[in-house]
């Protein structure tokens, strides 16, 4: 990663779509800035594109050809943020600021090449080193990178968060500020389940099962960056002027409730497959050709009786046209394919299940209460996931948020 001793006073700062999705908002960022500039800190800003904005390019993109990944749907997806750089830039310069926007080859962020899903390597951040030293503020593009022969790659939707952790860990921050529309992480989305609770701190493992389990918070390989790294992350209001939430190693969180979150996924699709031939030989050629056409596979179940082998597996709905493609290609015409679309994910997440019997057996009685069948399920150490379908999400969220009393946290 190219670190760096740490210079005083640089604090990167990444603003979501939302916080730039109009002028208005690109000037109250502009704005803030300022503020900040004032009290004596050295930005380094990070944006995505305006809000909507690369939902509308997926589309434009999945008119012309839905199975497309590749080369120009990275350099497509990626303009949007050009846009919104450019634009904060100028907000700033008309603030007597000095701004320059940058796009991550001019920065140096440099990832493998596998498109839509890239990792970064390097990032060279002497570069933006020398224009902080010069008084000007780098206001770099989210979600992109570059590949060692200079090809645009993307990082996964909702990437732009770990653009600014990668820069903070090669500027040797010690923080990383994350603004959004939220004003913290808190114990369930707040847009599902109204009571939700903020979290003042959370650990780096629990954000992190948190993120991976489809929390649109934060995105997961940013918190995997910052654990690597040890840069604690600061999500925080684009809105309000005041503390959020504090991810940090596990030693600093003061007490560890049982569960401290229900995190969801609504953009879980599934397929099951019977019968598929027995033995793990067919498993093994189709999550390799999955695999190889980039589909990330979530949970798995096999099963086998003397009718045949039973296959389930989830994915996100990004990858449902590529994967349906693939397991067309692999089975065998009599077996019968079901897509269940409108699925969602279900979890709860907390280091203290580690010491906690009962967890499970409480998360199962709630979904039977209601009545909310079960598709899958997977749990490790600190989490317990189920797939369900979308429609019982809400009630589910709801009541778990509050079996796990986390309303009153
Ligand atoms: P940005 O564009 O700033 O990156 P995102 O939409 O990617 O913002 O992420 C912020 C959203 O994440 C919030 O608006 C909220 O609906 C959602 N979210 C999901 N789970 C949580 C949670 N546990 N705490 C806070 N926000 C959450
Ligand atoms: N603009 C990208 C997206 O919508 C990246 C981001 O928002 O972090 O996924
Ligand atoms: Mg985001």
């Amino acid at each position: 990663m190219g670190l760096m001793k740490a210079q005083e006073g640089i604090v990167v700062k990444k603003f979501g779509g939302t916080s730039v999705g109009s002028i208005e908002r690109i000037e109250a960022v502009a704005e803030r800035i300022l503020q900040d500039t004032k009290a004596g800190q050295l930005p380094v800003v990070v944006a995505s594109a305006m809000s909507g904005e690369t939902n509308r390019l997926v589309r434009l993109a999945a008119d012309i050809d839905p199975f497309y990944r590749g080369l120009a749907y990275d350099m497509l997806l990626a303009s949007g943020e050009q846009v919104s750089i450019a634009l904060l830039a100028m907000a700033l310069e008309k603030r007597g600021l000095k701004a320059i926007p940058l796009l991550a080859y001019q920065v140096g962020i440099q990832t493998d090449s596998i498109f839509s899903k890239a990792r970064i390597q390097e990032v060279k951040g002497q570069r933006l080193l020398e224009l902080v030293k010069q008084g000007i503020i780098p206001v770099v593009a989210g979600f992109q990178g570059v590949t060692i022969d200079d090809r645009i790659t993307t990082l996964g939707r909702g990437g732009s968060d770990t653009t600014a952790v990668a820069l903070a860990a090669s500027l040797g921050c010690e923080a990383c500020e994350i603004y959004t529309d939220v004003p913290a992480v808190y114990t369930a989305d707040p847009r599902l389940v109204p009571k939700a609770q903020e979290i003042p701190v959370l650990s780096f493992e629990e954000m992190m099962e948190m993120a991976s389990l489809g929390s649109k918070v934060l995105h997961f390989r940013c918190v995997e960056l910052a654990v690597k790294f040890g840069v604690k992350i600061h999500v925080r209001s684009t809105f309000e002027r005041r503390e959020g939430t504090w991810v940090v190693p596990e030693g600093e969180r003061m007490e560890a409730p049982v569960v401290s979150s229900v995190t969801h996924d609504a953009q879980t699709v599934v397929f099951k497959i019977f019968p598929v031939p027995f033995g793990p030989g067919f498993l093994a050629q189709l999550f390799e050709r999955l695999a190889e056409k980039g589909v990330v596979v979530d949970i798995i179940t096999q099963s086998q009786n003397e009718e045949g082998q039973r296959l389930a597996f989830s994915v996100n709905e990004e990858d449902r046209p590529l994967a349906e493609q693939v397991l067309r290609q692999q089975v065998e015409d009599h077996s019968q394919i079901v897509v269940m679309d409108q699925m969602a994910k279900i979890s709860t997440v907390g280091v203290g299940m580690r010491n906690h019997p009962g967890v499970a057996s409480r998360f199962f009685k709630v979904l039977h209460d209601l009545e909310v069948p079960v598709h899958l399920v997977t749990t490790s150490e600190i989490k317990i996931s189920a797939v369900i379908d979308k429609s019982n999400l809400e009630v589910a969220a709801r009541a778990l948020h509050q079996a796990f009393s986390l309303e009153e946290s």
